[in-house]
């Protein structure tokens, strides 16, 4: 029998959206193998009562709930994944794309001497059990084949799958797992604190995405989006030179060097659209882009388009928006 193990990833008690993600879609490929067993680990204290309706297929999930999980701490963390991939006898550990994972598994891929294929989301043959994997490459314009060279394999599957929600033949099971100390570790969670509380909400989970380029102008011209991106409930995104300049943290930038979104709404405002761009939001659902040239190549992919400067277009926006919300 041949194990996956699923990494489930919590942040402040609520399991990513990405995770599940993830499990859906091993589940998905799984199903097509008998020989696969699917489990899962869930490090930090978090709500399962209604998780187990999102989540597809079937798996026992262990579930580390002690509060030294809440937040990340590398060698802790490391030492439980670790010690689960060895009790379940797994040979292949998937993650979501977050910050987190691009942290811990090259560290475990060094440690335990295992292949990492990072944003392969498409296997060449879920029948074979050689591990290869897929993946756009040059901003989406090559499709590249990656093969794993040693037997424990971990991937980072960077694009959102299509959801599966749970159907009348799921079964997860939930055990909880023992705590574990490792000496010195009172300063990671200070640290990982520190970094989850820059932002509100993560643009990889959000549903809606206020995203700023480098036509905003500064880090000033910024708060128009972020009221913006309040009144939608969304996050805010921005492209690599507003990164580059230090207008906005690096954890918002989204692109071929930065994140991979989803959202169905996403709001792009003076970005330009290079390739770049488009390799990070190109399965974002609605796409409205506001540019003061009309020949920008956002606008190809736009939904909706307002050429404007936005500076004028946002604050009609925002209180358009506003006034709507009050009637309804
Ligand atoms: P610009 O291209 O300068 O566009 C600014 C836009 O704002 C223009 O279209 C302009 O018409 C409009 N504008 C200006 N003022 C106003 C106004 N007042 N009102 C309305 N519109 C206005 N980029 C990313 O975003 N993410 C990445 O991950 C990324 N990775 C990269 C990796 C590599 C290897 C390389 C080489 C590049 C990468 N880039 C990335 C950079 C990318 O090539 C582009 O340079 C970048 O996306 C452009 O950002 P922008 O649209 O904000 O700026």
């Amino acid at each position: 029998m041949t194990k996956w193990l699923v990494f489930l990833e919590q942040r402040e008690g609520a399991v990513k959206q990405s995770s599940i993600d993830v499990w859906n879609l091993v589940q998905e490929f799984a199903s097509l193998r008998p020989d696969v067993a699917v489990s899962g680990l869930l490090a930090g204290p978090a709500a399962i009562g209604h998780l187990e309706s999102r989540l597809a297929g079937k798996g026992v999930i262990s579930h580390a709930k002690d509060d030294g999980f809440m937040l990340y701490n590398p060698e802790r963390y490391l030492r439980l994944v670790a010690d689960t991939l060895k009790k379940e006898g797994a040979g292949s550990l998937f993650f979501a794309d977050t910050a987190l994972s691009r942290d811990l598994a090259p560290r475990l891929s060094v440690r335990l001497h295992a292949s990492l294929l990072s944003g392969c989301p498409i296997f060449d043959d879920a029948g074979a059990d050689d591990g290869c994997c897929r993946r756009p490459v040059y901003s989406g314009s090559v499709i590249a084949s990656f093969a794993p060279l040693r037997p424990l394999k971990i991937y980072i599957t960077s694009s959102r799958p299509t959801r599966s929600a749970a159907s009348s033949g799921t079964h997860i099971a939930f055990v909880d797992l023992e705590a574990c100390a490792v000496a010195g570790e009172a300063l990671f969670p200070l640290l990982r604190r520190l970094a989850m509380h820059q932002g509100t909400l993560d643009v990889a989970e959000a549903g809606t995405i206020v995203a700023g380029g480098r036509g905003m102008g500064s880090r000033e011209g910024f708060a128009p989006l972020e009221q913006l991106a309040r009144i939608l409930g969304g996050a805010l995104g921005a492209s690599r030179p507003v990164v580059d300049e230090g207008w906005r943290p690096h954890a918002e930038q989204i692109g071929q060097t930065g994140k991979t979104v989803a959202p169905s709404l996403y709001i792009a405002c003076a970005i330009s659209g290079s390739l770049q761009h488009l390799a990070g939001m190109g399965s974002a659902g609605t796409v409205v882009a506001i540019n003061r040239d009309p020949h920008a190549p956002i606008f190809d992919v736009a939904d909706y388009g307002i050429v404007g400067d936005v500076h004028l277009v946002l604050p009609k926006l925002i209180e358009a928006l506003q006034e709507f919300l009050k009637k309804g």
